[in-house]
């Protein structure tokens, strides 16, 4: 099986390695006889990127150049180039000759004996700062444990059939993550390790800033971890919620829940309920028609709850509370009500 390929270059700000790497990756592919077309993708580059792509393509006639109207980031490039690709099968290489050219004959020739997607795995990863060596080394593990993909050798350096790329192109997915969108779509699929080369000229476009961005988007678009966290968190929330009302309620019928708290956490959780079904009206015999309480608990008695309920304000109304709550409520305020703050107003109903 022969067949076209098309090698899709992500470039950024590439003006001194756009024809270098134009000349290296053709040079191999023409040694192996390999028809080929080069599909620069100039991601809305500051300097003369896209002159440079122009040069080459004059120069050769299977070089094609598309410009971004601004900066999307090398995912959207990739997109762009696979969208373009005309070729039986496509690879995605980057342009500082950091990916060798000289594995894709390699790749090619795993193609043809029928691998749809052919990975290529870093071996080592070449020279990089410690920062960047640990951050990245953080993200790939986080992300293969959510996404049970194994990324932390993987890179986006691949070869993928017609077949892959037209599902890729066909995915509505604005958030592409390329990298794992390929394990994705299930195809046979083998690997070919490659040492990362040194940067051929200029430097790496990832600032902090943006592998943070990138990290988070992709954790965010790939995965449902974040969600389920969200969830996991509430239900946890949930059930301290009920703990709390189980022992508060034990410690009350054991007399041992500090002066007035139990009441006031019942309170609260009744007015919760109480509040969404009909309001209870006070019987006449009651008198109070509200109770507006400003109280401070003693706080060697509230324990580790101090910090939230030693001082607080609860207005019991007859929308909130029956009348057998008030008087509850009466009976159980907390020793250090501040008693000039605590108003009843009766209201003949
Ligand atoms: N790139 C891009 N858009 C960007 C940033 C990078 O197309 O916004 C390209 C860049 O030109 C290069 C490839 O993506 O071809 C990898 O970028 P870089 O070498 O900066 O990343 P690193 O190798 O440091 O991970
Ligand atoms: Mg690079």
């Amino acid at each position: 099986m022969g067949g076209l390929l098309s090698v899709v270059i992500p470039s950024y700000n590439e003006e001194e390695n756009i024809l270098n790497t134009a000349q290296a990756i053709a040079s191999v592919l023409r040694g192996e006889g390999i028809a080929y077309e080069l599909l620069f993708i100039d991601d809305g580059s500051r300097d003369a990127t896209y002159d440079r792509i122009r040069e080459a393509a004059q120069a050769d006639p299977a070089v094609r150049g598309i410009a971004l109207s601004r900066n999307f980031g090398k995912e959207a490039c990739i997109f762009a180039g696979l969208n373009e690709a005309k070729g039986s099968c496509c690879v995605v290489i980057d342009c500082d000759l950091q990916h060798p050219p000289q594995v894709i004959p390699q790749m090619y020739r795993l193609w043809q004996e029928g691998y749809d997607i052919v990975e290529g795995v870093k071996s080592s990863r070449g020279k990089e700062s410690f920062f960047h060596r640990m951050s990245a080394g953080l993200f790939y593990k986080l992300m293969s444990r959510f996404t049970k993909v194994d990324l932390n050798a993987s890179s986006d350096f691949k070869l993928l059939d017609r077949k892959v790329v037209d599902v890729l192109v066909s995915l509505q997915e604005r958030n592409t993550f390329f990298r794992a969108l390929t394990f994705w779509t299930g195809f046979k699929s083998t690997e070919v390790e490659f040492e990362v080369a040194e940067r051929a000229h200029g430097q790496s476009k990832w600032s902090l800033l943006g592998l943070i961005r990138y990290a988070v988007r992709n954790v965010t678009s790939f995965t449902t971890v974040p969600l389920q966290l969200v969830t996991g968190l509430g239900i946890a929330c949930l059930i301290g919620f009920i703990i709390v009302g189980l022992q508060t309620f034990i410690r009350f019928c054991m007399g041992r829940s500090a002066e007035g708290l139990a009441t006031w956490i019942w309170a609260i959780y009744l007015s919760t309920l109480v509040a969404r079904s009909r309001p209870v009206s006070m019987s006449k015999s009651s008198g109070v028609s509200s109770i507006n309480l400003v109280w401070q608990a003693p706080a060697r008695k509230v324990g580790w709850a101090r910090m939230l309920v030693t001082k607080g304000m609860l207005v019991l109304t007859p929308r909130t509370c029956s009348s057998e709550m008030a008087r509850m409520a009466l009976r159980h305020t907390p020793s250090k009500v501040l008693s000039q703050e605590v108003t009843f107003t009766s209201r003949e109903s």
